[in-house]
């Protein structure tokens, strides 16, 4: 299968998977998307049971012709090895259940798609001369999950940019944990700043020169594709069971993990409705409800990976429903203030036995409010991060310790190591060049 970008077919021929993996943007800034859609039915899927095994036959047409196809079973092995539950709540009229995204080596569901990626870019990397560069400005979740990912893969090293005392003491450790081929930056500056320094590194003709740098940013399709996965393992259970499809509430920022379930949908999975759940930053609500798309700075709020004001795969959005991406049929978006996530957060122990992530707690609000009527159907709310992330936020809330799951347990027990940074790439070229 050949991939194109967003912005249009002008691309030709367009570009392999593996030239779109190592490419990340498509030549004229747009995304990547697949030339067409697969189109398989539930019985397609008989006697598949394992993610691992359902993750091949649903990603084997779009990894056909290409140099990874003959990888994909081993990828996905590699990929699929934490447990991706759905936890049944107790819950009148209707059926209810979580997905728990959150087991993976940092607790977050980006766990998933980075190490995917990774998997994959080190197989198209064996026998290269230099090693890939991999640099990275993270806000918090994304920078751990790359770095997990990639830990130790030969061939690859990580840079992580972080800002200075603006993440939180956790996320900090997982991001400064690991060592070997993962170097991180805690830079003197904002967010931006360090999204500012890696864009200039990228342009940097001295940098360019000796190194060759890539990213791993969100918006590739190695992070997408495996995404779907655990839409298809949790709507093909429930069919299987019920003959049902559920439908989904998905915690959403750049809208990747909920673009991915719009795509299972239509290559055939049996998904019912699609609620984006998104916090103070509106602009995907406010395009569905006015059909003009206005992009806006992000605000900060308490679920802030999912602080986007720009949702740049709307763009894939758009490319999916031709163009109409705000008018397509059974996707609706909620916004969930800050005081909505915080009783929600308090209310989940007694109210559903669940101590909520404050990302996840937006999607029990926008299921909340879908009233009596659409609650009598099938749910499943999607678990982004596990609580014990964001214990700052959540303790206070439900007044009770959030037990540390193992894996992230493990990585708070390293020690850890930030070089400083200066906010100026000089200083970014120095510290690239000397390591
Ligand atoms: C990144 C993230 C999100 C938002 O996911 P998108 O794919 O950007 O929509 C939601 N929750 C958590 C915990 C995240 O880390």
């Amino acid at each position: 299968m050949r991939f194109h970008s967003t912005r249009g077919p002008a691309d030709g021929d367009g570009a392999s998977l593996a030239e779109a993996i190592t490419g990340g943007l498509a030549p004229d800034g747009g995304l990547y998307v697949p030339e067409g859609i697969p189109r398989l039915a539930p019985g397609d899927f008989d006697g598949l049971e394992t993610p691992p095994e359902i993750a091949v036959r649903l990603l084997t047409p779009f990894f056909a012709g290409d140099r990874l196809a003959d990888e994909l079973q081993a990828i996905c092995e590699e990929t699929f090895r934490f447990p991706l539950p759905v936890v049944p709540l107790a819950v009148a009229p209707g059926e209810l259940a979580v997905l728990e995204l959150f087991h993976g080596p940092t607790a977050a569901f980006k766990d998933v798609g980075a190490g995917f990626l990774a998997a994959c870019m080190q197989r198209l990397e064996s026998g290269a001369e230099r090693p890939l560069e991999i640099l990275v400005a993270t806000s918090g979740d994304t920078g751990g999950a790359v770095a997990a990912a990639f830990h130790r893969r030969p061939g690859i090293r990580v840079g992580i940019l972080y800002p200075d005392g603006l993440v939180s003491p956790r996320q900090a450790h997982q991001l400064a944990c690991w060592g070997e081929n993962v170097r991180t930056w805690k830079v003197a500056g904002s967010f931006d700043d360090c999204q500012r320094l890696v864009k200039a590194a990228f342009r940097d003709p001295a940098l360019r020169a000796r190194l060759r740098l890539s990213s791993a940013n969100s918006i590739n399709i190695g992070r997408l594709l495996p995404q779907m996965v655990y839409y298809a393992t949790t709507s093909l259970a429930w069919w299987r069971r019920r003959h049902e499809a559920p439908g989904f509430v998905i915690p959403t920022g750049n809208l990747g993990n909920a673009f991915a379930c719009l795509l299972a949908r239509e290559a055939g999975l049996p998904i019912g409705e699609v609620v984006l759940a998104v916090n103070a930053n509106r602009t995907i609500p406010d395009y569905f409800d006015s059909g003009e798309w206005r992009p806006r700075p992000s605000v900060a709020t308490l679920a802030s990976a999912m602080d986007v004001g720009d949702p740049s795969n709307v763009e894939r959005l758009d490319w999916l429903y031709g163009g109409r991406g705000c008018a397509a049929d059974r996707l609706s978006a909620r916004a969930v203030t800050d005081d909505e996530i915080r009783a929600e957060i308090a209310a989940g122990p007694a109210r559903w036995g669940q101590v909520w992530c404050p990302h996840t707690a937006t999607a029990v609000r926008a299921w909340d409010g879908l009233g009596p009527d659409r609650q009598t159907q099938p749910w499943v709310l999607v678990a982004t991060a596990h609580p014990a992330k964001f214990e700052t936020v959540v303790e206070p809330l439900v007044g009770q310790s959030v037990a540390v799951p193992p894996a992230l347990a493990a990585l708070l027990e390293l020690p850890a190591r930030a070089e400083p940074l200066r906010p100026d790439l000089d200083a970014l070229r120095a510290a690239l060049l000397t390591g």
